[in-house]
């Protein structure tokens, strides 16, 4: 595993491995360097980490239940007809509640992309309604970030939404929603229907029951998981913290551990943590969390008071807060790597008001690294690589201005047909060479970052995780010194000016 890292820290070798998908699919990506041997407690989180949804069945679902649940308040029967469709969505979208648009936009708020329904707008119209294409992101009574797994089925809904009300003849559109007759609804009463029937699909509805009727079909078992869990808990304190509650857990949890022909003695699922937290309310439980219970697993409820014993194996508690979980293990900040896959309630949380270690689980990440090394990603770094090469020659004193437009259409062909690769709304991560929020998000709060956290099994629990270094610009172009003789050499022109 040594060459794994090695790989990683040499752009060359890694080059030459790019080839080799299955390789990426198993490694750790690193943003901090991260020594694994000082790590005492292994933290999870359940629900897209643990329990690994099937993708676009169980989307899928969710999207079945909350059309159903917005025809049952009285939305359209019409609706009923839209089928859930995977290649629309990206995660990390923000969603404009005074226009109706879905936003990909940049760290800073530069949009991206902007998509009314499933119109995707072009340049001018953007800047019409917002001026220098782009938005104050911290808006956050205007702007809803759609930044987990979760929301896909919703992202996908306010398209669809959108896209029904502006072409059904019974609804005349408005700057801000549509009118029918005298009412009236914004595109903002209609984004407060939508999630609060998300909600209720999740808390109240059939999605967990269903769920739970047919685990086979919605939730992906790896007999990798009580593997690596076993091995986590010979070296160190492993608990869960999940937001789902405790029949739940129990249900999701007891499949996902049961191999009856893997290896023996078969163990409960239980055995296999230190501490189990349902109910934990995160991102709350990160801060001042809620009060500690304990529950009665045999009927589900709650024990009445707070619990203030010590930990005892076995027992499943509820609620708590991230304090107490270093209380009970005895664990500071430092010595804990929580491994979750929402960038705000696991991963932020737990970086900016604990100083955890966090590992974030990205499942697009299999499908980004295969598209980046089957389309060959460097492409528009090659024709960057011509444009350094035009201006080369050329100062200040210059009145020439070379024509760098065929340049700039090849660019712009590369990154739109690469982008297409990824769905609709592009990748996860970038748009054409610019980055999306989310990757910011991940560069900036997340320590590692994998497909799934069962790669962890390819690590020994000595490794070193070791950042590779983050270039600002002058020492970009002192590492990778971009002199002409580089430039011609690795473009193969044999000293001929491209252009
Ligand atoms: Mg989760």
């Amino acid at each position: 595993m040594a060459y794994h890292c090695f790989a990683q820290c040499n752009p060359s070798i890694s080059h030459h491995l790019r080839q080799n998908q299955l390789f990426l699919k198993c490694l750790v990506f690193v943003n901090r360097s991260l020594a694994m041997e000082k790590i005492k407690c292994f933290g999870f989180d359940m629900d897209y980490t643990l329990a690994v949804y099937k993708s676009p069945e169980y989307e899928s679902l969710g999207f079945e239940l909350t059309v159903a649940r917005l025809v049952s308040i009285g939305y359209p029967q019409e609706l009923s007809s839209f089928v859930y469709d995977p290649t629309f969505p990206t995660r990390g979208l923000v969603f404009d509640t005074t226009y109706g648009n879905l936003l990909k936009v940049d760290t800073y708020g530069n949009i991206l992309v902007c998509a009314h329904g499933f119109n995707f707008m072009r340049g001018p119209d953007i800047r019409e309604m917002y001026p220098n294409k782009f938005i104050q992101r911290g808006d956050m009574d205007r702007f809803y970030i759609l930044n987990t797994l979760f929301n896909l089925p919703e992202t996908y809904l306010f398209a669809c939404l959108v896209d029904f009300f502006s072409n059904c003849s019974r609804y005349k559109s408005c700057e801000k929603g549509f009118k029918d007759g005298d009412l009236f609804m914004s595109y903002k009463s209609m984004f407060q229907d939508v999630r609060d029937t998300v909600d209720w699909v999740h808390i109240k509805g059939s999605l967990k029951e269903k769920t739970v009727e047919n685990l086979e079909k919605y939730v992906v078992r790896d007999a990798k998981l009580p593997l690596l869990l076993s091995r986590m808990n010979e070296v160190a304190k492993v608990f869960l913290a999940t937001n789902s509650d405790y029949k739940y857990t129990q249900k999701i949890m007891t499949y996902l551990f049961d191999f009856p022909h893997g290896p023996k003695p078969h163990r409960p699922w239980q055995s296999y943590f230190d501490l189990i937290l349902v109910d934990a309310r995160k991102p709350l439980f990160f801060g001042e969390g809620t009060v500690l219970r304990q529950v009665d697993t045999v009927t589900g409820r709650l024990k009445i008071g707070t619990y203030t014993g010590p930990l005892h194996h076995g027992i499943v508690y509820s609620g708590g807060s991230s304090d107490i979980v270093c209380d009970l293990l005895g664990a500071k900040g430092k010595d804990i790597v929580y491994i979750g896959d929402h960038i705000f309630g696991d991963i932020l949380k737990s970086k900016k008001r604990q100083g955890w270690r966090t590992f974030l689980v990205i499942p697009e990440l299999a499908q980004e690294l295969h598209v980046w090394t089957d389309k060959s990603g460097e492409g528009s770094h090659v024709q960057y690589l011509h444009i350094l090469c035009v201006y080369m020659n050329l100062d200040s004193s210059s009145n020439e201005r070379p024509d760098i437009s065929t340049i700039q259409c090849r660019i712009k062909k590369i990154t739109h047909d690469m982008d297409m690769c990824y769905g609709m709304m592009g990748s996860l991560f970038r748009s054409g060479s610019r980055q999306t929020l989310f990757a910011s998000q991940v560069m900036r709060y997340a320590d590692l970052y994998a497909s799934s956290f069962i790669n962890l099994l390819y690590y020994p629990f000595s490794y070193l995780f070791r950042a590779a270094h983050v270039l600002v610009g002058h020492l970009f172009e002192c590492v990778y010194n971009f002199s002409e003789d580089v430039i011609v050499a690795y473009l193969g022109l044999g000293g001929e000016s491209p252009c």
